[in-house]
């Protein structure tokens, strides 16, 4: 599964012990007695994974075409029993009036559900083969019903929510499907079709017996979708989808069909491991909550993310090439073999990112291979890790109810990071060689991180698992220093030297390169840091350089010293890559009140506007004036710097040659600007649907531009009932009226729209949610919002147990990610105080999401 960044603007343990090295006898002689509680309790998933075995689900879902009617369904469950010395839990939260009946080994048996599970006495059960039949209506917490589609996404503990089962990703089972639908709806499921009957307005599909799935992968989509059949490498390949843009289709589906085939392709050759499941197939789904999940057979994609036009930016073929590489890697890298438990959760989302990259690194060539994965991972992995909330790669779980709160930055970009070094210091062959023998080895079964370590050991020239520690267990980054001694021009010394950003002493083992510039050429040298300190003997001797640009590949982690010689030469460097690590140095170094302030750095990129060409590297420093101009300059200062802005803006769109390059510079225009002038401007160009020459906005573009306009005050009292008379696509709109609200000038209006949130009902559709929560808290209506923080903080319990995976943390970017001012930060910093003894894990999501707000206090003049 992967994360989406929605606001591009704004740059947003200890080892487990492996079941697989275990035999199932030793376990069940040391499991305990499960305890009946709310979720799934490491305890009792270990105590089932100790006697059940052999799972099979026969479902039946009858789904009717009013979505306020309740879904009739029925789940017989076979498995294996090794012991019945205690009672078996069956995972199902839901009310016990919702379960109809209950037959075990064929004998009623009165519903007992207590604290989230249908507990079934010893009585009833047999050591062997057992069968237990449940007629329930389908709980409806994680099947996304809309009017005219549902689809199920039960990551990471939510197959509960819809059906009574063993949740918990160790027990595989095989899965037979039945799904009752109104006959013009379409379906997609994990097993192919075997067949279709339609009866009295009733569409019934039998689908063919999956693969063995965990249960967090088992899904299905139903609904007025539309369906389109392709090919992906030799297999036929159903695609629902509801986009209704013909220019996108007939761009789109082809390309999708293509990139499918390419990363299937290239998994199979590099693991050496066939495709593993029966069947290929996707959905694309609108306002999806994640980029994409991975469910085998039924991938789902954020329609949005799949669907491009010809306005579309290199990045956002970048991001579509990576998301689709992305799931179908996961079809080895977590489907084929799985976590035995969510500690893990990370390893298949960092095969997925690693062997995402590694795909397209062969379409792009390395230089754009590397750029490309510095901006990906370096700024997003920072912005976690440089916080006091920053939690390492692989974090304990005790009950996969809070599963949840493990997403985030760090598993999804400092692990792709720690990746690159592991490969780097084995070697790529050896590590091929070693995770192909970890994929054979596990194959249709469940591993631990420790597996895969214990495996790699065996190809690594150092001992791993002092390594892992640093790297894996812990949280946190390096300060890179450096001290150089000349004499008559030449280098007499140069030591590098790295301690903890903060916390106990330790040291990050990694390769990393650095470059002397001189006058007319330049020499890359690379670094193997081992220890706290390290004398660079080779390059005594070497003349002075005119500056020193650490970190020159970019594949170093850490906060680089950067040599202030280097400003005057920034946009000469010839390296994009050069450029972009030098960027994100300076950048860290600002947040950390080192080397350049932020006024002076703010200035530094505005130069650059007009020079820098590449587009990724264009977008990198966008994202940075976005973010120093808005959290790290005063109102006051703003205005002033506005103007100024504006034009350098305004100057380099005229003279880029590039139709991408130029819409960044765009959107950067309509993010900051605060003058009148710019505003008619944008105002005219929204009216008119007139873009500058050269740049093409789509229709999401002229959303977007009504959304800022109306947030900054365009006096046109009928702008956003135009935009919506403009849009046609029904979820388009509907997304659209919802943000609405959030930028009215009208503070009741406002405040209407935050209230609104506090009931479940309004946070369903959680992008859209999102979306306007940036609206409501953009800086600009900072005073005026200020209040909604404390409810909105606590708030955020309810918001982890009733929203989706990302949307704590997204919640908590989404408020705090543009406050500066001192009274939000008080309450912040009152909250936390008050709130000595709160979920750890979401304490750290706060400090997360406020850590630009705690450097303003310092930064901002
Ligand atoms: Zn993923």
């Amino acid at each position: 599964m992967r994360k989406t960044l929605l606001y591009p603007t704004f740059l947003t343990l200890l080892l487990l012990t492996s079941y697989s090295e275990m035999s199932i006898c030793q376990i069940a002689k040391t499991a305990t007695e499960p305890i009946v509680e709310a979720g799934v309790s490491k305890k009792l998933a270990e105590y089932r994974k100790s006697v059940i075995s052999k799972v099979q689900y026969n479902l039946e879902f009858t789904i009717p075409a009013q979505k306020s009617e309740a879904i009739q369904a029925r789940a017989v469950l076979n498995f294996q029993l090794a012991s019945i010395a205690y009672p078996l839990q069956l995972d199902f939260k839901e009310n016990p009036d919702k379960v109809k009946s209950v037959m075990v080994n064929n004998k009623p048996v009165a519903v007992q559900l207590l604290k989230e599970h249908l507990v079934i006495g010893q009585k009833y059960l047999k050591p062997g083969k057992n069968e237990v039949r449940i007629d329930f209506q389908a709980g409806e917490g994680a099947l996304n019903r809309n009017s005219d589609y549902l689809y199920t996404l039960f990551v990471p503990d939510r197959a509960r929510t819809v059906f009574p089962c063993f949740d918990q990703p160790d027990l595989k089972a095989t899965f037979t499907l039945t799904l009752r639908i109104p006959e013009q709806w379409k379906a997609l499921a994990n097993g192919a079709l075997k067949d279709s009957i339609v009866k009295d307005g009733q569409k019934t599909y039998h689908f063919k017996t999956s693969d063995l799935l965990s249960t967090y992968l088992f899904a299905f989509a139903a609904g007025d979708f539309r369906q389109t059949e392709g090919l992906v490498s030799a297999f036929k390949t159903s695609f629902l989808f509801r986009e209704t843009d013909t220019a996108k289709l007939n761009k789109s589906i082809p390309e999708i069909f293509t990139i499918h085939t390419d990363a299937l392709k290239y998994f199979q050759e590099w693991t050496g491991i066939p495709y593993p499941f029966q069947k290929f197939g996707f959905v694309a789904i609108p306002d999806f909550q994640f980029g994409g999940m991975e469910h085998p057979g039924a991938i789902q994609y954020k329609a949005s993310s799949l669907f491009l036009d010809n306005g579309a930016t290199k990045d956002q073929i970048n991001a579509r090439n990576n998301l689709i590489a992305h799931e179908t890697a996961h079809m080895w890298f977590g489907d084929m073999v799985t976590m035995n438990w969510f500690t893990d959760v990370w390893m298949k989302e960092v095969f997925a990112n690693f062997m995402a990259d590694k795909s397209n690194a062969d379409a792009g060539g390395t230089d754009e291979f590397d750029l490309k994965f510095l901006v990906d991972h370096f700024p997003a992995a920072y912005n976690v890790d440089r916080t006091a909330g920053s939690n390492p790669i692989r974090q304990d779980l005790d009950n996969l109810k809070d599963a949840g709160s493990l997403y985030g930055n760090i598993i999804y970009h400092k692990a792709p990071v720690m990746m690159r070094q592991l490969e780097r210091l084995m070697g790529a062959e050896m590590f091929q060689k070693g995770v192909r023998e970890y994929l054979k080895k596990f194959a249709g079964g469940n591993a631990s991180w420790p597996d895969l370590i214990n495996i790699l050991g065996k190809y690594a020239p150092v001992d791993l698992q002092t390594w892992n520690k640093v790297w894996v267990n812990e949280t946190g980054r390096p300060l890179i220093d450096y001290d150089l001694e000349v004499k008559d021009n030449k280098i007499t010394s140069f030591v590098i030297t790295q301690k903890p950003e903060y916390g106990n002493k330790r040291v990050w083992p990694q390769i990393f390169e650095l470059t002397f510039f001189y006058p007319n050429y330049s020499q890359e040298i690379s670094v193997q840091l081992s220890d706290g300190k390290l004398n660079l003997k080779e390059v005594a001797g070497m003349e002075k350089p005119s500056f020193i640009l650490f970190n020159s590949s970019g594949q170093g982690y850490g906060v680089w010293p950067v040599d202030t010689a280097m400003f005057k030469s920034l946009y000469k460097m010839e390296k994009p890559l050069r450029r972009a690590s030098a960027y994100i140095s300076m950048y860290e170094n600002m947040l950390n009140g080192k080397t350049i302030d932020p006024e002076s750095l703010l200035k530094l990129f505005t130069d650059g506007l007009d020079k820098e060409t590449d587009e990724l590297n264009l977008k990198l420093i966008n994202g940075y004036i976005s973010s120093i101009f808005w959290n790290f300059t005063s109102a006051a200062e703003r205005l002033k710097l506005a103007p100024l802005l504006e034009d350098s803006l305004w100057n380099a769109i005229a003279q880029e040659g590039s139709p991408n390059n130029k819409k960044i510079l765009f959107k950067t225009y309509q993010d900051i600007y605060l003058s009148q002038s710019a505003g008619d401007r944008l105002y005219a160009i929204w009216k008119s649907q007139q873009a500058p020459e050269g740049i093409k906005l789509t229709e999401d573009d002229y959303t977007s531009l009504s959304l800022s306009l109306a947030l900054k005050g365009q006096s046109d009292p009928s702008l956003l009932q135009t935009q919506l008379g403009r849009i046609s696509n029904p979820d388009r709109r509907s997304r659209f009226e919802f943000i609405q609200p959030a930028v009215s000038a009208d503070q009741q209006v406002r405040d209407q729209f935050f209230s609104s949130l506090e009931l479940k009902s309004n946070r369903t559709k959680e992008s859209n949610v999102l979306a306007a929560l940036y609206y409501l808290h953009h800086p600009l209506r900072q005073e005026s919002s200020v209040k909604y923080l404390p409810k909105s903080l606590d708030m955020l319990q309810e918001i982890q147990v009733t929203g989706d995976i990302f949307f704590p943390a997204s919640w908590l970017q989404a408020i705090l990610g543009s406050y500066q001012s001192k009274s939000a930060f008080e309450m912040v910093r009152t909250f936390l105080d008050q709130h000595k003894n709160y979920n750890s894990k979401l304490r750290a999501k706060i400090q997360q999401a406020a850590d630009n707000l705690f450097r303003a206090q310092r930064l901002v003049k």
